[in-house]
């Protein structure tokens, strides 16, 4: 016999098993935070199984830019799968991949147009990386083996990617004895708004002068710094960079991976500093967001460097899923969404909106500071904010929003309707005045 008032509903029982056995990002295992459990989600709103709806305020990190079930993502998906799902990119090519590589060149600023592509941000950046360090072993300049960043960043989680995030937040400690040893100037101190000043970049040049004979590459992401704090810094920082850069004989490879696809208001954040990096990594919005993909792309000039005889004549990288020709098909049917171009007038609207409603809460005495810039909105408040409490708050006003920090923060999907934004907004309204 069942006892009627016993028996959970399944979803309640996976819950259950959830906290117990199995890990969420930057959780712990044996006191993790709440969890909620999604049943679906179709175009802004996500479906929870204990009933609510739920208006996205996060594009699942950056990535679900045209928002979840979408149709033409979805048929994409299912013609690919009834030709094939997957095979080795070893000695195989395919159309989703030759498609996607065509359009990610066609995309990126002109020289870039060597893909290589890799199957998480993170790895990207690995690649990235990589290819820095052979490329000058491809010239013969093995010493220049360094990478060059700025405080505040963030890069992925990955061993060569971790050495690169911000040193602090990025829980360098812990793993202290197992990074790479990278060199780090301090966050570009001028915001995106303030007045530029040239001595903004003076311990930019510093670092350069001292140290570019041994440096490979600077990494950086332009003009958005995303999980490292989402901060918006001056463009005119990037264009120095680059300046330097070429004086000194150093790569920059810029990571676009949150910023990419028009996020930031520019197709690339680059282009708010009208920069052509030598390597470029992409990722999260690269699918629309329905699965992992990224792709590192370069200029003829760093190819053949790694490909030199010098540096093995060959890049070495190729994991097992590389081209991944489900992913690629889904990654070119969001960039053919991406290319018809609705997205300008689409990011423009949610920026506005963004500063009308949020930034009066800058006037709020338990808010340190609220920007905006494309489809990002940011209000930082003065004190951390409790995660737990605040999600149930969200979820009451039917939002998805996931704070960190002191940040309360959201990028919706571009496709979101006035209303349904000022839902958001209102929502983190009365989070800061609760
Ligand atoms: C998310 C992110 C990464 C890492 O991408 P994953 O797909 O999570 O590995 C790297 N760089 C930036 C700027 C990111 O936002």
């Amino acid at each position: 016999m069942t006892s009627t008032d016993s028996a959970q509903p399944l979803w309640q029982q996976q819950l259950d098993f959830d906290q117990q056995h199995i890990w969420h990002p930057y959780t712990s295992m044996t006191h993790p935070l709440p969890c909620y459990h999604v049943k679906s989600a179709a175009g802004v709103s996500i479906e929870l199984s204990s009933g609510e709806y739920l208006i996205d305020g996060m594009s699942s990190w950056w990535a679900a830019i045209h928002g979840y079930n979408h149709p033409r993502l979805n048929a994409a998906a299912h013609q690919q799968i009834d030709k094939v799902a997957h095979v080795m990119f070893g000695g195989l090519t395919h159309e989703p991949a030759v498609t996607l590589a065509q359009q990610l060149v066609e995309l990126t600023p002109g020289p870039l147009n060597r893909v290589f592509i890799a199957d998480s941000g993170s790895v990207s950046v690995e690649v990235a990386i990589k290819m820095a360090l052979q490329y000058w072993v491809g010239h013969e300049l093995p010493q220049k083996n360094q990478l060059l960043t700025v405080r505040g960043g963030y890069h992925g989680d990955t061993f060569a990617a971790m050495s690169v995030c911000d040193p602090v937040n990025g829980m360098h400690h812990l793993f202290k004895h197992a990074l790479c040893n990278q060199r780090f100037v301090e966050r570009p101190a001028l915001s995106y708004w303030d007045d530029w000043r040239d001595d903004a970049v003076d311990s930019l040049r510093d670092a350069f002068e001292q140290h570019h004979t041994q440096l490979a590459a600077v990494i950086i992401e332009p003009v958005v710094q995303g999980a490292g704090g989402m901060r918006m810094y001056h463009p005119n920082y990037l264009r120095e960079l680059r300046r330097l850069c070429d004086a000194y004989g150093v790569l920059l490879i810029c990571d676009e991976i949150a910023t990419g696809f028009g996020r930031s208001g520019k197709l690339f954040a680059s282009e708010h500093a009208d920069v052509c990096p030598d390597i470029m990594c992409l990722g999260k919005a690269l699918t629309g967001g329905y699965m992992t993909l990224a792709a590192a792309v370069t200029t003829t000039e760093v190819a053949e460097g790694v490909s030199s005889e010098n540096a093995g004549g060959a890049l070495m990288h190729g994991p097992t899923f590389m081209g991944n020709p489900l992913a690629c098909a889904v990654a070119t049917e969001s960039l053919r969404l991406v290319a018809e171009n609705h997205w300008p007038a689409q990011v423009a609207a949610i920026e506005a909106q963004l500063k009308t409603q949020l930034l009066p809460l800058a006037q709020h005495q338990k808010v340190a500071d609220v920007r905006v810039l494309g489809a990002i909105g940011v209000v930082e408040m003065r004190q951390p904010i409790n995660v737990a409490e605040a999600q149930q708050l969200f979820i009451a006003h039917g939002v998805w929003i996931r704070p960190f920090g002191k940040l309360l923060y959201i990028m919706p999907p571009y496709i979101i309707e006035p209303e349904q934004l000022t839902q958001l907004t209102t929502a983190i309204s009365a989070y800061v005045h609760g």
